[in-house]
């Protein structure tokens, strides 16, 4: 890996205390999966203080009864000290945008075909261009100055109209509006149940899938990517999960 390439370290989704470790890096904070874990890291942030260096806030895709965390006072504060607010649905991009925000577009909002168990999706010829996409967000009105991806192909070539970050070592699979965690202290019945609320037990595990390189944690489904791709768009700046 270059060392002149810009690194982000990605913390999003991890138990809180691994903060601690990161509080002069340049760090994402905030949720791809879960509006749970989105409103109790605010929660955090607002008590504990913690004096973070430079952060960057991912906003999950919001269940219509939370979407009003978005408007309070809670949010704002944390929202104001964040260098970008990364947004993964349109909702949230054209209210932000109205708001003033700066926004990235998170690797929510792209869906390239990501089913690995297909040898023939990992080799085939990717050419990541969104200008249609990008183009009509500006004429909607929103703000935005860059964009997330994940490596999808060990073949891909890039666009480059707006400034690209890459999700390496773990490719986003899937996310559901499911813990498997939240049933744990209530009983097996709930345990599959939608928009429950755990207390983020699944922060602290990562749960491998037997003879898979796959892996959950709380709501979401990754693959771990093996060092092929680590040298894949160099040019391009990284946001790293060291954590796995
Ligand atoms: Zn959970």
């Amino acid at each position: 890996m270059s060392h002149k390439r810009k690194i982000l370290i990605n913390c999003t989704d991890v138990r809180f205390d691994i903060l601690e470790n990161y509080l002069d890096k340049e760090i994402l904070i905030g949720s791809y999966a879960c509006d749970n874990y989105f409103i109790k890291i605010l929660e955090f942030l607002n008590e504990r203080r913690l004096r973070l260096k430079s952060y960057e806030l991912v906003v999950p895709i919001l269940s219509e009864s939370q979407i009003a965390i978005l408007k309070s006072e809670l949010f704002k504060k944390t929202a104001k000290k964040a260098k970008k607010i990364v947004v993964n649905d349109y909702g949230t991009l054209k209210l932000l945008s109205q708001e003033n925000y700066t926004c990235r577009l998170g690797r929510l909002l792209f869906h390239p075909y990501r089913d690995s168990r297909y040898e023939e999706v990992e080799n085939r010829q990717v050419h990541i261009q969104y200008s249609a996409l990008t183009e009509l967000l500006i004429r909607k009105g929103c703000k935005f100055d860059s964009m997330e991806i994940d490596l999808v192909s060990k073949n891909m070539e890039i666009d480059r109209d707006l400034d690209i970050y890459i999700h390496y070592p773990l490719r986003l699979l899937s996310v559901t509006r499911i813990c498997e965690f939240c049933g744990e202290t209530e009983g097996q019945s709930v345990r599959f149940a939608a928009e429950k609320k755990c207390n983020l037990e699944c922060m602290s595990v990562y749960i491998q899938v037997e003879n898979t390189s796959c892996v959950k944690r709380g709501r979401a489904v990754y693959e771990k990517l093996n060092e092929d791709y680590e040298n894949l768009c160099k040019d391009q700046k990284l946001i790293v999960e060291e954590r796995i």
